[in-house]
């Protein structure tokens, strides 16, 4: 396996919420794109030379990146709904899912929730 230097975010938020890979959005501004942790506007560099990547139009913040990464990860289990666990070969496939601040969950915090056959949930 190759190693690649992570340059800027990997991924940006959208607006409808979404998080997007580089390669779904157009170049530059035209990407309609935000930092997820400090709402910058941000560019799609997709050049050339380096890996393409988003970049903040301005001062770049220090979280951004793993921001980026977290909401990502937590987006593709949301839509996938599927899970596969240490020492398990077939996946686990869930009712549902959600991302937290969609759900109703006392005292948590969750990422994501995923909902099996039995499992319900109280509505606010
Ligand atoms: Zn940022």
């Amino acid at each position: 396996m190759s190693e690649r230097t992570l340059h800027g975010l990997d991924f940006g938020l959208d607006h409808t919420g979404r998080m997007r890979g580089i390669d779904e959005v157009e170049q530059g501004l035209a990407c309609k794109c935000e930092c997820p942790e400090c709402g910058s506007p941000l560019v799609a560099r997709k050049g050339a030379v380096r890996v393409h990547h988003f970049a903040h139009q301005g001062e770049s913040c220090t979280t951004g990146a793993e921001t980026a990464l977290h909401r990502m990860a937590k987006q593709i289990v949301a839509d996938k709904r599927r899970l596969v666990e240490p020492g398990r070969d077939t996946p686990t496939v869930f009712r549902d899912a959600a991302l937290p601040d969609e759900m109703y969950w006392p005292g948590r915090r969750p990422d994501v929730v995923l909902l099996t056959e039995s499992m319900t949930l109280q509505s606010r």
